[in-house]
């Protein structure tokens, strides 16, 4: 089995700690690959490099930065359909699917190409005479990524595409679910012209590699997606660092008694079943309202029971095979609490005969707010509907979770959308769409224990990359003080 190495300093090299994990196939259990088990030598190692290309880098003209960028969204997309074919192998999802997340890399490294000629300041005048003042954007300096396995490379691209325009050095800890597709980036990247040293790439465990880098002192700023419990363990142990966290969701879909239900149909089944629901976004909540809710069901059943599970290389295949084996235990384990809590299983609910992680698509009604399965992070192919009797007590239900990513709501009323629009507590509102299909010039991020204020995607994105420095430029000649001293 072929063994894939660390990148560091612009050279393939084996980890110091000579260990190894293996990448399967969610699919059929087949490995991809070996990849080293890097350790705190390693990430050490990672970091000297990272120090060392600094300065050119960031002495690099940003619009110079910029071409090399857009080098990589090109070789991108000369590799998408190669990409895109690793990606549904490494973790599952549908080929289709793993299209959009190389096309979202793509978009990703084009837009912040163009941040090259921007990346803006602010100028304003002076309290003072003869006196100029403005702000402008310096780099942080070195900053550790560390990312999940659901966007093995549009994830990855949104955080080195924003730290790498405004002039950071990187150390990128991919998921130990998806390290090929980071391998396969990164080799982009090389290719692409990068300069030695200002992209690292340490494969390996969070327990090791992870908190190697979150605890390294040089390290300045720690850019994560994952779940909330890493991202907790990251705030309390990353020390005095800027730290930007994506984190879970549980995301709802409020559908109302005047709504297109043909159009909600649509939405929850690619929210809730699209990449087997295992999206930050996924829409595992469906809020309806009392009056629809029959109507609503049978629509649905019509259509999961049509839903094709598969290895995600068929063409006909809908829903791929879960990430690993403990994601299908993690998703059984919430189809016994739901059953347990009194909720009514109305579909799936099980494993199916077929090698692999798959798992059924499955719905439950009569779920009550409270209950686990209404709360709590499954990350499965799971939807559980939660009949209210009017929008505002829909509202109160879908702000009763600790997330608060992605939302939506369907509705032929005006009033009913700008109400959701304006009350419910999330990083993100859809009208009349699913939770999910984000695009990279909009800012994406969530609120309460999604997140810790950053929003990654568009402009604002370069704040999280980038520090502000305040100058002020006094060509008076003369001292002079400012709130009017004398
Ligand atoms: P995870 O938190 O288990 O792992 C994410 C990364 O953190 C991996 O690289 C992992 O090795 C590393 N890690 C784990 N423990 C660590 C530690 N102690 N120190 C440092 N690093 C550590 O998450 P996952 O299972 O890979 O991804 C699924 C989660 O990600 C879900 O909760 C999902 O909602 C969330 N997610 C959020 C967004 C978003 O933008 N908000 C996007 C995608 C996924």
């Amino acid at each position: 089995m072929r063994l894939y190495k660390l990148f560091i300093d612009g050279k393939w090299v084996s980890s110091s700690s000579r260990k190894t994990f293996v990448s399967k196939n969610p699919a059929n259990l087949k490995p991809l690959g070996k990849f080293y088990l890097a350790n705190k030598t390693d990430v050490d190692k990672a970091v000297i490099a990272a120090k060392k290309s600094l300065a050119l880098w960031s002495e690099t003209p940003a619009p110079k930065r910029g071409e090399i960028l857009l080098k990589i969204a090109q070789l991108l997309k000369r590799d998408k359909e190669k990409l895109a074919k690793i990606m549904t192998q490494e973790m599952g999802k549908v080929l289709n699917e793993s299209r959009g997340d190389v096309q979202e890399a793509i978009d990703v490294f084009e837009y912040m190409a163009g941040e090259g000629r921007r990346l803006f300041g602010n100028t304003t005048p002076s309290e003072l005479k003869n006196k100029f003042c403005m702000t402008i954007r310096i780099p942080i300096g070195i900053v550790g990524i560390i990312t999940p396995w659901n966007f093995p490379i549009a994830i990855p691209s949104w955080k080195l595409s924003a730290a790498l325009i405004c002039g950071n050095t990187c150390i990128l800890k991919p998921s130990s679910d998806a390290p090929l597709c980071a391998v396969e980036l990164i080799k982009i990247l090389n290719e692409a012209g990068m300069p030695k040293g200002v992209v690292n790439l340490v494969t390996g465990s969070g327990n090791e590699a992870g908190t190697a880098i979150i605890k390294h002192k040089d390290i300045r700023a720690i850019s994560f997606t994952g779940n909330v419990e890493t991202g907790k363990f990251i705030l309390k142990n990353a020390g005095i660092k800027k730290v930007g966290l994506e984190l879970g969701g549980k995301n709802p879909i409020i559908v109302m008694d005047d709504a297109d239900l043909d159009l909600a149909v649509d939405g929850i089944i690619w929210g809730g079943f699209g990449t087997t629901g295992q999206r930050c976004t996924a829409a595992s909540r469906v809020i309806v309202h009392k009056k629809v809710k029959n109507k609503l069901e049978r629509l649905l059943l019509k259509r999961i029971k049509r839903l094709r599970i598969g290895d995600g290389l068929n063409k006909k295949t809908d829903i791929g095979p879960l990430v690993n084996e403990k994601a299908v235990e993690k998703t059984e384990k919430y189809v016994n609490i739901g059953k347990k809590e009194g909720a009514k299983l109305l579909y799936g609910g099980e494993k199916t005969k077929m090698k692999g992680c798959f798992y059924k698509p499955t719905l439950f009604t009569n779920v009550k707010r409270n209950m686990r399965i209404a709360k709590e992070e499954i990350f499965g192919p799971f939807v559980s509907i939660i009949p209210v009797k009017n929008l505002n007590e829909a509202i109160e239900v879908a702000n009763d979770v600790n997330y608060g990513l992605s939302s939506a709501i369907y509705t032929e009323n005006i009033s009913n959308a700008f109400k959701a629009i304006e009350k419910i507590e999330a990083g993100l509102t859809y009208v009349n769409s699913s939770t999910i299909g984000s695009e990279v010039h909009l800012p994406f991020g969530g609120v309460k224990e999604t997140g810790n204020g950053t929003r990654e995607g568009g402009i604002v994105s370069i704040d999280e990359f980038s520090e502000i420095k305040t100058v002020y430029f006094d060509y008076s000649n003369k001292l002079q003080k400012s709130q009017g001293i004398k």
